[in-house]
């Protein structure tokens, strides 16, 4: 009994007419909403509701435990998140945002591929194989996130301190992150699989200036707002120095094979020739980002009439810190090269994640799985700039990769989290035969 496909689409589609949309603070969300959603697991999914022990940590993110042949073994943990970003309701192909809509063999709504095609993935392939009377070697958990896109605070932490007090400690971790991009990437003609090994931190800070309240008739030299500007002027001017982390490496290493002639010599031994290639990386502002920790300024507010001097001026920064450095360091950096005289608020600090092994038996595994659903497609390691729930698991895993088993085009990516998100079926199949083929071939 393999799982029908149209019937997975139905239930995805189904999936995306809930509008599970997350916010920082639980009392701001439509609690009611992910009720019915669980809900609607539990009665789409009879078997797997049955037959696996379900834990609902801080009320909405189920962890489903799957015993295996050998529980004394080490388990294994999946992840995926069922809230999603808010979109316009203006602007859709097919009506709404949550509409659901299956048109031209297009499952059609926001989370249809962030992050509800996972849910479904694990779910569908989950019910079927117990269907079928599989029973996997070891235990096999399933976590489901609920605030993953507003950082994962109600819901992937409070599951980890969960799973840690049970002592529970996972061979590997796989989450949503890395896909396989169909088209040119990163210069190669061939589909890239790129698997997340690590992430960079987000941290937000505030620097506050002070100045002389008063008539504006009078001014000093510099006011507080003057000051803020100088600051910010300078930090673009000067950024963080490139640097080569040990997942770069590999990803430039893993490309190398399918680069023409010297270029492939060249990035075959990127840190020998890193003075060399750094400028071209850093002529773009993706693979840039892969090479610094990076400074964003993203708000700021100061003065209150026009004839007036404001008394302060803040603007807030986000740092994106790359493995090797920590948000202090940056801080430091920032200090030392401006030299100026402010305050610093922090507003949310995260540290870098640390980088997953490609020496492991897991990664084997999964890139065999890959190897074997996406046969065309080149394996790539690499950093995400960008984040997961996954990063708060690093403590109870050997090894955390991310990966979604999903073929996607450059402009479906960029749909993520905008108007028209949406996954072809055949795509869904993909997923599903991916999942299917890592279980059983888990051993
Ligand atoms: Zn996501």
């Amino acid at each position: 009994m393999e799982v029908k496909i149209e019937q997975a689409a139905q239930r995805l589609a189904e999936a995306v007419r809930f509008p599970t949309i997350s916010h920082f603070s639980m009392e701001e969300m439509d609690l009611d909403v992910f009720s019915s959603f669980l809900g609607f697991l539990k009665t789409s999914y009879p078997l797997l509701h049955h037959k696996l022990e379900r834990t609902l940590i801080n009320g909405y993110s189920p962890v489903y435990r799957w015993p295996g042949k050998d529980s004394s073994r080490q388990p294994v943990l999946f992840l995926a998140h069922y809230d999603v970003v808010p979109a316009l309701e203006e602007g859709w192909t097919h009506e709404g945002p949550f509409s659901g809509v299956i048109a031209d063999g297009l499952v059609w709504g926001r989370g249809s591929i962030d992050d509800k095609s996972s849910v479904i993935g694990w779910m569908e392939t989950f019910e079927s194989l117990l269907g079928e009377g599989y029973e996997p070697p070891r235990d096999l958990w399933l976590a489901l996130g609920f605030d993953e896109e507003v950082n994962g605070g109600n819901g992937a932490q409070k599951v980890v301190p969960w799973f840690a007090e049970k002592g529970i400690h996972f061979e590997f971790v796989l989450d949503e992150g890395g896909a396989v991009s169909d088209g040119s990437m990163i210069g190669i003609k061939e589909p890239v699989a790129v698997i997340g090994l690590a992430e960079k931190a987000s941290a937000c800070f505030e620097f506050i200036f002070k100045g002389e309240e008063g008539h504006s008739s009078t001014p000093p030299a510099h006011t507080s707002l003057g000051c803020m500007a100088e600051f910010i002027y300078k930090v673009e001017r000067n950024p963080m120095p490139a640097r080569l982390t040990e997942t770069v490496e590999q990803m430039l290493q893993s490309i190398a094979p399918y680069m023409p002639g010297i270029q492939s010599r060249i990035l075959a031994r990127p840190k020998l020739f890193f003075p060399l290639i750094r400028p071209t990386l850093l002529k773009n502002k993706q693979t840039a980002a892969l090479l610094r920790s990076t400074v964003a300024f993203t708000v700021s507010h100061s003065g209150s009439a026009p004839n007036i001097l404001p008394k302060e001026a803040v603007c807030t920064a986000n740092l994106r810190v790359l493995q090797g450095e920590t948000s202090a360091d940056v801080l430091a950096h920032l200090q030392k090269l401006t030299g100026m005289d402010y305050e610093v608020r922090p507003i949310a600090v995260e540290e870098p994640s640390r980088a997953a092994s490609t020496d492991t038996a897991a990664y084997g595994h999964l890139t065999g799985a890959i190897g074997r659903i996406f046969p065309d497609a080149v394996i790539i390691p690499y950093l995400m700039a960008g984040g997961t729930d996954s990063r708060y698991y690093e403590e109870l895993a050997d090894n955390v990769y991310r990966f979604q088993p999903l073929r996607l085009k450059e402009e479906e990516l960029a749909l993520m989290h905008g108007t028209d998100e949406r996954l072809a079926i055949d795509k869904l199949a993909d997923m599903l035969a991916f999942y299917r083929e890592l279980l059983v071939t888990l051993n």
